[in-house]
């Protein structure tokens, strides 16, 4: 049976199709290619279209004997996400719901979800847990929150069983340089301080100065990009086992500011690279750190990427080769 994978040719979305291939899965990715890269997809069978296309989902389910969804497609940039909300609530909520009504009728009952750290907003506690409160301060994050309730409620009435990933930072490139990031416009911190590295950029902005941080900067937890895909591994092993859907953070548990970001990054390209404060970016919480125990004691999730230093190498290591990304 196959595992089907939305968005698999997005950033997260391709490094766990590598994940999956690498242990002998069989998988079948959708991706409409309106952000992801044809070039990510390592192997598989690919499908190119859209989720909001009945004929094309019909035919998807219908020619594969899917087992279970690993959904990624969806939009993610927060702040985006507060300029035009809709179009998240539309492709975020709407598409979600058409995926899940479709496996419903097709009788799976199995699906990794991608949510966010996003869902938190201000955080009561640092580090994070899973049973915080949930108060989003941005449309990205509600759409996400409002999927996780709406799993809440599918599987209480279809027994659709789910584990939902609340990502922290995703960053870092596969360690092979044969995937890495690619967003055109770019909006991630982590390539945009590496593009400036390149020459690409003339600088960077750093968002905020005045956060109630030590040095007033945003404070985010990064984690690997190959470590968030192999939590998707250990979910669907969990789902296979017919366990109880569940939540959990995934983060690294230590927290690093904009400035620290691109004070490591000089380290690691031996670039000066040139900062400048700029306003706050609408919708961004001072702080966010995940606890990731949860995962690590449930699912025995072991990051081996932790350090900051190494996901930023092994990105620099992707920008480096391709500066054009994938040349598409
Ligand atoms: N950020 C920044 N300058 C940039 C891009 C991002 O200062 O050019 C900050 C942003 O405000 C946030 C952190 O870097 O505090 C990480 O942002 P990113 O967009 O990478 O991820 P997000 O936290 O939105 O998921």
């Amino acid at each position: 049976m196959a595992i089907l994978v939305t968005g698999g040719a997005g950033y997260i979305g391709s490094h766990t199709v590598a994940e999956l291939l690498d242990v002998s899965e069989e998988v079948v990715i959708i991706d409409n290619l309106s952000k992801g890269h044809k070039k990510a997809v390592l192997g598989g069978k690919f499908y190119e279209g859209d989720i909001r296309d009945d004929d094309f989902l019909d035919k998807v389910f219908k020619e594969n004997d899917i087992e279970a969804v690993i959904h990624f497609a969806a939009f993610s940039l927060v702040g985006e996400s507060v300029q035009d909300p809709l179009k998240y609530y539309n492709n975020n909520v709407v598409l979600t719901l058409k995926l899940l009504t479709k496996m419903k009728d097709c009788g799976v009952k199995k699906l990794v979800f991608s949510s966010t750290a996003a869902t938190y907003g201000e955080p009561e506690n640092i580090p994070i847990l899973e049973t915080d409160r949930t108060l989003p301060t941005n449309p990205y994050g509600e759409t996400k929150l409002a999927v996780e309730k709406a799993l809440k409620w599918a599987d209480k009435a279809y027994g659709i069983k789910y584990i939902s990933l609340r990502y922290f930072n995703a960053a870092g490139a596969h360690i092979s340089g044969k995937i890495g990031e690619d967003h055109n416009p770019e909006s991630h911190l982590i390539p945009i301080v590496l593009q400036a590295a390149l020459g690409k950029r003339s600088e960077v902005s750093i968002f905020g100065e005045d956060y109630d941080t030590p040095d007033g900067s945003c404070i985010r937890d990064y984690i690997h990009v190959t470590d968030l895909a192999q939590a998707h591994i250990l979910a669907l092993e969990k789902l296979r086992n017919n366990d109880e859907s569940c939540i959990y953070n995934l983060g690294n548990g230590q927290g690093f500011s904009v400035k620290e970001v691109i004070s490591i990054a000089r380290e690691v390209t031996g670039v000066n690279i040139k900062a400048v404060t700029s306003e706050r970016r609408p919708g961004d919480p001072a702080v966010l750190v995940a606890s990731s125990e949860k995962i690590r004691k449930e699912l025995n999730w072991q990051p081996k990427y932790g350090e900051l230093h190494k996901i930023i190498e092994t990105a620099w290591n992707w920008h480096k080769n391709n500066p054009d990304g994938f040349g598409d």
